[in-house]
């Protein structure tokens, strides 16, 4: 009997396994499902990949298996890009049949080769034109007439000096002129437009990762975030190393997506990023950084481009670490970033110091992205970007004289007036107009900075150039290592803590944990590697 019975036990669970098998044979897509309200994964079909793989129903088919294997549960398709609108039938088709799978299905508009081009970029127009305008109106009614949601690519500026625009902008700066232009062209052409033929639609601006360029352009970060229903962020920052498409920093990603994400609240969407001039390493690290910026949903751009090239490799290392990102994901959600106060104010110019933000959080130092200064903050980072403010000096003052450290650059230093650079409290960043030569500071150059702006925490950090600190909430850090070495970390509070190490990506990462006392220490953190505690 008892033989039998553990034989009979042995045949149900072969028979269970089997019958399973079918509905587990998509174990992302399960998990994905899970946790779709902790980050959501999308991908987008341009108005080309509408038309050259979604036209069949085989193409539907392997489309949706991708997306399935790839953790996707949000898909945007796209009716109109370079001079190409997508064909109704077609986008109506895999609209459906994506709903059908329980995908939820968008569309999305590049606003790129529309009438007359600018005199500058070329992919993108003179507003000022009005045949152009008219353009653009038709093409978000006709998108509307097929889509209750529109993302409109970071397309959406004009860098048009003609004759007309010269005209039209009299007085005013060009980039007064062009924010101007640009939030009319918003309210009238897009949104009324859109509304008149879908009163539910509703529609997404996805602002560039250029963020120091966004007003010279057009893109109006306040008025645009406000008019739009939601808003979406670029942190596409690729290989540094890359001949054509480097020069950005990993922390950018991160700075951008919480600097915007403070702007939009609620009405923050997710982050963008693509696979042009990224290895594998690099790809995965902007989704790091951009669900360590709190994003609640992250855009493959896009399914056409993920197939070719360098995009196989670059999802196949995404798939291996998404389990890890939905953790980090629930690790930050909704808390609150604590550290060295950043401010960009919105349409504030950047001059010589493009991007500093970025290079400053590559340095170590946790930086808390703003739009605004507010002088409760414990300690600070300005740049040139904060004399936008008017109040700037006194703010200033004020800081100082309670005594916070104050971090700002060689050239903020020059135009300050009525300020002492003799104050204690007081350092001075020599940028000297190249915030890339940040990244050559050694950790002995690094040291004093860290520990007088981690002083109001009761944090020492230590570690090589190109470690990123991250003091999320009460009871988390992260350290991640961008260098292609292994390096040593520390993080030292002065009093005693308790902490494991909870997450480390990628997952074949290795980082060697001890806590004694109130000292954390990180032996050997492989290259690339991200590395998450929690402690008490
Ligand atoms: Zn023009």
């Amino acid at each position: 009997m008892i033989r039998f019975r553990y034989v009979n036990i042995v045949t149900t669970g072969v028979l269970t396994l089997l019958i399973a098998l079918p509905c587990r044979s998509q174990p992302l897509w399960d998990l994905a499902k899970e946790n779709r309200d902790v980050l959501k994964i999308s991908t987008l079909f341009t108005a080309q990949n509408v038309r050259d793989l979604l036209s069949s129903d085989e193409g539907i088919k392997s489309a949706i298996d991708w997306c399935k294997k790839t953790g996707v549960t949000h898909v945007f398709i796209e009716s109109y890009r370079d001079g190409y609108t997508a064909e109704r039938k077609t986008l109506e088709h895999a609209r459906d049949r994506f709903k059908a799978e329980g995908f939820e299905v968008s569309g999305c508009v590049a606003t790129t080769g529309i009438g007359k081009r600018s005199t500058g970029w070329q992919h993108i127009s003179c507003y000022t034109d009005q045949p152009t305008q008219e353009q653009l109106q038709k093409i978000f009614e006709y998108t509307a007439s097929i889509f209750d949601e529109i993302m409109i690519d970071d397309f959406l500026c004009t860098d048009c000096n003609c004759p007309d625009c010269e005209k039209a902008r009299g007085q005013n700066s060009w980039a007064d002129y062009r924010c101007e232009l640009m939030v009319k062209m918003s309210r009238e052409k897009i949104l009324k437009a859109a509304r008149k033929v879908n009163p539910n639609v509703k529609i997404i601006i996805k602002y560039p990762q250029w963020y120091d360029d966004f007003h010279n352009r057009g893109y109006d970060v306040v008025r645009q975030t406000a008019d739009f229903d939601k808003i979406w962020v670029g942190t596409e920052t690729r290989d540094y190393t890359d001949n054509h498409w480097g020069g950005k920093v990993q922390y950018e990603a991160y700075y951008i997506m919480r600097w915007l994400g403070g702007i939009g609240g609620t009405k923050t969407g997710g982050g963008w990023f693509d696979p042009y001039g990224t290895t594998e390493n690099t790809y995965v690290e902007q989704a790091r950084q951009t669900v360590l910026a709190d994003a609640g949903e992250m855009l493959l751009f896009c399914y056409g481009s993920l197939l070719h090239e360098t995009g196989p490799a670059n999802v196949e290392k995404l798939r291996a670490e998404i389990p890890g990102l939905f953790k980090l994901a629930a690790l930050v959600r909704n808390k609150p970033v604590k550290g060295v106060l950043a401010p960009k104010p919105p349409n504030s110019d950047a001059h010589d110091e493009q991007y500093v933000f970025d290079f400053v959080g590559m340095l170590g130092l946790p930086l808390v992205p703003a739009a605004e200064i507010n002088t409760d903050a414990k300690t600070a980072f300005f740049a040139v970007h904060a004399l936008k403010d008017p109040n700037f000096s006194d703010k200033l003052r004020k800081m100082l004289d309670a005594k916070k450290p104050i971090l700002i650059t060689d050239a903020l230093a020059k135009r300050l007036n009525g300020i002492s650079l003799m104050d204690e409290n007081l350092m001075v960043l020599k940028v000297e107009g190249n915030p890339h030569g940040l990244l050559k500071l050694t950790r002995e150059e690094l040291k004093p900075i860290r520990d007088k702006l981690l002083g109001p925490f009761g944090i020492k950090f230590d570690s090589p150039n190109k470690v990123a600190l991250y003091l999320v909430g009460e009871t988390c850090l992260v350290v991640e290592n961008f260098n292609d070495e292994s390096i040593d970390a520390s993080v030292e509070f002065t009093k005693a803590v308790k902490a494991k190490k909870t997450l480390i990506l990628p997952t074949e990462g290795n980082v060697e944990f001890s806590c004694e006392g109130g000292k954390l220490t990180f032996t050997k953190i492989t290259p690339r590697t991200l590395a998450a505690v929690e402690y008490q």
